[in-house]
């Protein structure tokens, strides 16, 4: 079976992670903080600390940004369950706002519609490695003091108005699981423009840790004293991982070029097709992309994935919208409630897309597709 996606790796990649085998520091070493130096740079020259998932980095975010019970956290439902259930789990209240028709992010007018004095949130989410439109949602948080989450899971390395992703909202989070745009196995960052969250993040990750001697309560114990001032959680990232991640961040321009590639050829091939629609673009925004979305028409979805499975291609469907989940569902969120996206999530099928996919595979898949609706 063709993968939807699916890592790549190099000589390169194994020699950095049996190099750190052979040496001193498997986890809290320096290939933790060359990654999160590398991070940061690609990521508009913010602070970033790394993590153990992307699921850990939105831990990580929300508890940074203090999000607790009686806020309202305003997102998307189109995405991975994480990027809502990070911030409930804390006791907040998710807003659904719906998803703009063609591109499936983040309606900034749906946005401005629910904020209140409570919203503490708006988490947008960088669909299929589309960046959401920051430059319109960021205006609506400050009007409500709020703070702009970007979860840039797909997006990594793609850019907005010529600005890296990382830099377009206030915190942003990424994963670096086997099929995100490079990966460490397990892993996600954290990246926040203002360097107080930044040092929050860093602590909340390693257990609530302070080892400041200028901010202890107590100063006259001894070298080996630190204090805890708030609760945190160890969702430190291993220098093992760390170092794959390092060797992964010298391809990821290779990596995108080679996805925009694929992306372009899927366009091509459907272009005019009856029964297909292809993922819509904004002209100030370079993907990275993550998925290839395309939308099958006249309801024939759930026929067409079928058919493509049995034909060995590994499509996935991205994604359910979040409030169908029984853990929605029993809270009293009911369905219809952001209608672009449930259109959206019954026309689309994620096609296979990785760096690795060869010219012959991409084609396969789209007679395959094409002869099934055609
Ligand atoms: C993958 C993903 C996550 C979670 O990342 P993990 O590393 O799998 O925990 C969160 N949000 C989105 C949009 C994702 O695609």
């Amino acid at each position: 079976m063709l993968p939807y996606g699916r890592q790549s790796i190099s000589e390169e990649d194994i020699e950095a992670v049996t190099a750190i085998l052979r040496g001193d520091w498997l986890t809290t070493g320096p290939a933790v903080t060359a990654f999160e130096q590398a991070i940061g740079e690609i990521a508009g020259g913010h602070r970033a600390v790394s993590c153990t998932s992307g699921t850990a980095a939105l831990d990580i975010a929300y508890s940074a940004l203090g999000v607790g019970p009686g806020d309202e956290v305003v997102t998307t439902p189109m995405t991975f369950v994480a990027t809502a259930s990070c911030a409930a789990i804390k006791g907040a209240k998710i807003v659904f706002a719906d998803v703009e028709e063609d591109t499936a992010l983040l309606d900034p007018a749906a946005v401005q519609a629910v904020v209140t004095d409570r919203t503490k949130v708006i988490a947008a989410v960088d669909y299929a490695g589309h960046a959401a439109d920051y430059d319109a949602l960021q205006p609506i948080a400050d009007s409500v003091g709020a703070k702009t989450l970007a979860d840039a899971a797909h997006s990594v390395g793609g850019t907005y108005k010529g600005r890296p992703v990382g830099d377009l909202a206030d915190v942003t989070t990424m994963s670096f699981f086997p099929t995100k745009n490079l990966t460490t196995g397990e892993g996600g960052a954290v990246v926040a423009k203002d360097p107080a969250v930044a040092q929050k993040a860093h602590e909340f990750h390693f257990i609530g840790v302070v080892r400041d001697p200028e901010r202890f309560r107590v100063t006259d114990e001894g070298p080996w004293y630190y204090e805890v001032h708030e609760f945190g959680q160890n969702y430190r990232l291993t220098d093992v991982a760390c170092a794959l991640g390092l060797s992964q961040l010298k391809r990821l321009d290779e990596f995108k070029k080679r996805r925009t590639e694929i992306t372009a050829r899927y366009n091509e091939a459907f272009a005019g097709v009856d029964g297909l629609r292809t993922p819509a673009q904004r002209e100030y925004v370079d993907p990275a992309w993550h998925l290839y979305p395309v939308r099958i028409l006249g309801g024939r979805r759930k026929e067409v994935f079928g058919k493509l499975r049995e034909a060995g291609i590994g499509v996935q469907v991205n994604y359910i919208p979040v409030y169908w989940h029984p853990v929605f569902t029993d809270l009293g969120y009911q369905r219809g409630m952001c209608p672009n996206a449930e259109q959206f999530y019954a026309e689309e099928i994620s096609l296979p897309m990785f760096p690795d996919l060869t010219d012959g595979d991409v084609d396969r898949v789209i007679e395959t597709l094409i002869g099934l609706v055609g």
